[in-house]
């Protein structure tokens, strides 16, 4: 199995999380403070019979704001011209926001194979989050909760046909 999927999206959607539930290792810091994680973080992820190789792009997060969006653009390309496919995560619950509209040019410019996930969807106070990320034009989001482990047999789902 030589599928590569980078997790991708602005800080703090829960990318690391999400990254260490499909490792299952400790080997992507998670952590609120800045400058923890760094650059891309490679793992071998399982998810039921699946096998495949995880990217998580980290580094941003001790970005200032003026130098956020040039690193993230170029930490982001790298990471997607690595992948096979892109799980795009939004934040459901903070809604999306225009730096989260930026990933999403990105993405189709790149034309990469885009899965949109609403992550942090555990709960209702994630619905309206969900309802927006359908405004991103990249299909109908999965709802994932990468921390309670939520919504993977969809995540399944969408990445086994192209596995
Ligand atoms: P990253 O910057 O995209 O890698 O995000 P992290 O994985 O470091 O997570 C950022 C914050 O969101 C942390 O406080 C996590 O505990 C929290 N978080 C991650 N996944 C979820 C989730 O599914 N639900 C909720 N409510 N919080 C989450
Ligand atoms: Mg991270």
């Amino acid at each position: 199995m030589s599928l590569t999927l980078a997790i991708v999206g602005r800080p703090n959607v829960g990318k690391s999380t999400l990254f260490n539930r499909l490792v299952g290792k400790r080997l992507a810091l998670v952590d609120d403070q800045p400058g923890v994680t760094r650059d891309l973080r490679e793992g071998e992820a399982r998810l039921g019979d699946l096998r495949f190789t995880v990217i998580d792009t980290a580094g941003l997060e001790d970005a200032t704001d003026d130098s956020l969006q040039g690193r993230m653009r170029r930490l982001t390309e790298r990471a997607v011209d690595m992948a096979d496919i892109c799980l795009f995560l939004v934040d459901a619950r903070a809604g999306i926001t225009p730096t989260d509209e930026i990933f999403a040019e990105i993405l189709r410019k790149r034309s990469a194979h885009v899965i949109l996930a609403a992550n942090k969807a555990e709960g209702a106070a994630a619905d309206a989050g969900v309802l927006e990320a359908y405004g991103l034009g990249l299909g109908e989001p999965i709802r994932l909760s990468g921390e309670h482990g939520e919504g993977m047999t969809d995540l399944y789902a969408a990445i086994q046909p192209l596995a």
